[in-house]
């Protein structure tokens, strides 16, 4: 038997016709369009594509974009400048910086500063706290961890057999930007959740009860395909660009987990790329609608 493919590219192409839809009714009914804003700090390429992506995408749907570009050198103060005034744009409804940040820049007090309702990224310690906190609802759920759990509720709709409720769940990597909201998410979905990281003592056995498999190292083909329990749901976030002489473009993206394998032994698996990539850019464009929603009501 081989896995179902949860095909995080088709799933978010039907996200953004139904974004499309609601960006349009939104504009008809109070003349408004949701605006994102990037801040991109920095020269390196692979941000710079991530970041042109999200612009396109927004472009497909309606969503008006602004691309803030800040040199390497800048200060922290020139950068908490720039997402100030964005927190006092109106056009703007939501503010994205994209990660990682050049070594000298604290990370933390930037994204705090990025004012709580246009948080689309749900990294605020708001957000992110009243995540955790049962019965209190975030105004915005990460972008790429949502983005896995709509691609195992697509999972539910394929197996017969499968829900999230009650099911063990293996989260690996424990990173505030992935593994550590994807573990709330899941225990807020009634998953039995174990959070493995770089101190866990034996992978192997930790994985072999999980009906579930997230996994957020960034460690190519980490985790052998005969891990993976028989049936398991398998969503592999991490993308890893490794040199590939046979490919045309001399490299290739790969997942923490060996595919080949474990194809064979799960129900459905992601695959890498255009599984969770594509997830997060349609959570992203989802979170910023919401966000003009919220602030024109
Ligand atoms: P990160 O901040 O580097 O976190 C990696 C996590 O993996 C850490 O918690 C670390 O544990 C854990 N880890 C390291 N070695 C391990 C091991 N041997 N066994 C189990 N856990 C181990 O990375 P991230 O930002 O969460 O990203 C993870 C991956 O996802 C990367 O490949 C990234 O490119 C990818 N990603 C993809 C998307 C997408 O849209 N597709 C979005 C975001 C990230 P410690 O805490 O103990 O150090």
């Amino acid at each position: 038997m081989s896995a179902q493919l949860l095909d995080g590219k088709a799933v978010a192409k039907r996200m953004h016709t139904d974004i499309k839809k609601d960006v349009a009714a939104l504009q008809a009914e109070s003349g408004v369009t949701p605006g994102l804003a990037t801040v991109l700090v920095g020269d390196d390429d692979a941000s710079r594509m991530y970041v042109k992506m999200k612009h396109n995408r927004c472009a497909d749907v309606g969503i008006e974009s602004f691309g803030h570009e800040i040199p390497p050198t800048a200060s922290q103060e020139e950068v908490e400048k720039v997402i100030d005034d964005l927190n006092a744009d109106p056009r703007v409804h939501g503010i994205l910086v994209q990660l990682p940040l050049p070594d000298h820049l604290d990370t933390e007090p930037i994204l705090d500063r990025i004012a709580v309702h246009k948080d689309v990224d749900g990294l605020h310690p708001l957000n992110i706290g009243a995540l955790a906190i049962k019965g209190r609802m975030p105004m915005f759920t990460p972008a790429t961890p949502t983005g896995c759990l709509v691609l195992l509720r697509e999972a539910e709709l394929l197996i017969d057999s499968f829900s999230i409720e009650g099911a063990n769940a293996v989260v690996l990597g424990r990173s505030n930007l992935v593994g550590m909201p994807m573990a709330l998410l899941l225990v807020e979905n009634n998953a039995t959740v174990t959070v493995a990281h770089s101190r866990t003592r034996d992978l192997q056995a930790v994985l072999a009860d999980a009906d579930i498999v997230v996994s957020a190292v960034g460690r190519p083909h980490m985790v052998p395909g005969e891990w993976i329990k028989h049936g398991a749901v398998v969503i592999d976030v991490a993308t890893v660009k490794v040199d590939d002489p046979s490919a045309k473009k001399g490299y290739r993206w790969v997942g923490d987990v060996e595919p080949e394998e474990a194809m064979k032994r799960a129900a459905a698996m992601t695959p890498v790329p255009g599984g969770v990539g594509p997830m997060t850019v349609a959570m992203l464009l989802q979170n910023t609608l919401n966000a003009a929603r919220r602030y024109h009501a």
